[in-house]
């Protein structure tokens, strides 16, 4: 819970949930896997845990990080409460909770409302950006039809998280929509209406995740990986008619321009005239790197200049475009901007780092498959050294259509290493992210990733 806590700004609250969605990963999870129920944690509890929250960055409320697996926040029986704590000891830090919205009534949005900083009735929307209170509510609605609602989340009264959200824009509470993409359980119409939905009741975004599954999983809840690609051109079609900014969790994408995927309504950068499908090339005088690095630096700056290609329109004589432009906005506000998630420069930097200090002839990166256009895409942009090779490590113990870093196991790594032992030409350094284990070194399994150096001491890891 320390972890969480100190690390990931996350405080735990319960396990408890009073929904069943059919989507839970918490409910595929296989024997033996190393993750943590818990009741709803005592306030004397919390309160030795609230200190050691950073106030510099947002607090989380209601998202499952380390091996802790967080239910509905908002089934904790002193919730008010523990907001009070934290909002006493932390007064101007934004605070994000997530919840399924089945408690968000006329009792409790007033009292939250006047905890962030009370504000005059009326949608959120139509004021500047910098009035808006500092909590935002992420509302996992999935559906916003009642009878699908109940199929999918087990919810006997879905009119009551509907009316939550309607009632977000009545109290003037701000909020992003998330939906867990499910067409396969009954059609593209339903997701359609729902992003919709969430326009109208005033989302400043919408996060739309690609479903997972494992090899535990149900049958019926496998889908080809071509669903990934569907759903990216299915957004990409109706962002022509949407105005809040809709993203796709993960991100299908192969380079790391930092290309503006939307701009909040009201925001900073809607207010400067930034648009959808600019490419930030540069902050300050400085080029961009990568999406996330645009992202970040952005957020740091008071009033950052910005260096903008905007592409052509696609008609006749219509040029692509280079300008200027600066963001009117505090250090630390968000710009409003809606950026792609790709590779932090830091990243980057420190594996550049690793093999200009051990200088190897014949290095090896071992990424997952869904991180690997982007390290290879960090190559051809010179930011790697070109004698570096990318392999990709499956996620074989998951399987399904799990690739990604955070879910890769001691055991993915044994088995991806006793391939390589077979190869001709063996690397003479491989760099493994840090990504899939804890503070002190264990992936979900409860294994340490020391079991790699004793298992195969003919090679040499970096750990980064
Ligand atoms: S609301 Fe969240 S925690 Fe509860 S069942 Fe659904 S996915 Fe799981």
């Amino acid at each position: 819970m320390l972890e969480a806590v100190s690390i990931n700004n996350v405080l735990p609250l319960t396990s408890s949930c009073n929904l069943h969605c059919v989507f839970c990963s918490h409910e595929q999870n296989p024997p033996g896997v190393r993750t943590c129920y818990f009741s709803p944690l005592l306030l004397e509890d919390l309160e030795q845990l609230i200190p050691f929250l950073n106030g510099s960055r947002k607090i989380i409320v209601g998202e499952s990080s380390t091996r802790l697996c967080e239910g509905e926040p908002l089934t904790h029986p002193q919730f008010l409460a523990v907001l009070k704590k934290i909002k006493r000891q932390f007064p101007e830090t934004p605070l994000q909770i997530t919840t399924n919205g089945t408690l968000l009534n006329k009792n409790l949005l007033p009292e939250l409302k006047e905890l962030c900083g009370g504000m005059p009735p009326g949608r959120f929307w139509d004021r500047p950006f910098h009035e808006v209170p500092a909590l935002e509510l992420v509302i996992s609605l999935n559906s916003s039809s009642p009878s699908r609602r109940s199929i999918i989340m087990g919810d006997n009264d879905p009119q009551r998280a509907l009316e939550g959200v309607r009632l977000c824009g009545e109290y003037g509470l701000p909020f992003h929509g998330s939906i867990v993409a499910v067409p396969h359980f009954g059609g593209w119409k339903d997701l359609k209406e729902t992003l919709f939905f969430l326009e109208e009741m005033g989302a400043l975004t919408t996060r739309v995740f690609l479903p997972g599954y494992t090899r535990f999983s149900p049958r019926e809840h496998f889908f080809d990986l071509s669903l990934w690609r569907e759903l990216n051109d299915f957004l990409q079609e109706l962002r022509v008619n949407l105005e809040h900014p809709v993203v796709l969790e993960p991100p299908l994408k192969k380079d790391l321009l930092a290309r503006v995927e939307g701009v909040i309504r009201n925001s900073p950068a809607q207010q400067a005239g930034l648009k959808s499908g600019d490419i930030i090339a540069g902050v300050n005088g400085e080029k961009v790197l990568s999406g996330a690095e645009a992202f970040y630096k952005i957020q740091k700056e008071e009033d950052p200049l910005l260096e903008i290609e905007r592409p052509g329109m696609g008609v006749q004589n219509s040029r692509e475009e280079y300008f200027l432009l600066k963001l009117k906005k505090r250090k630390g506000q968000s710009s409003g901007i809606v950026i792609a998630y790709d590779l932090e420069a830091e990243a980057i930097d420190r594996i550049k780092k690793e093999i200009e200090r051990k200088k190897p002839e014949n290095p090896l990166l071992f990424t997952s498959r869904a991180a690997a256009p982007l390290w290879e895409a960090a190559q051809r942009k010179m930011l790697l050294p070109q004698h570096l090779r990318i392999n990709i490590v499956e996620n074989s113990f998951w399987g399904g259509s799990i690739c990604c870093a955070g879910l890769l196991t001691v055991s993915d790594f044994t088995k991806h290493l006793g391939e390589l032992t077979r190869e001709k030409e063996k690397p003479d350094l491989i760099i493994i992210p840090l990504k899939p284990f804890d503070h002190r070194g264990l992936d979900l399994m409860g294994e340490h990733y020391e079991k790699l150096f004793t298992a195969f001491p003919q090679f040499s890891f970096s750990f980064l």
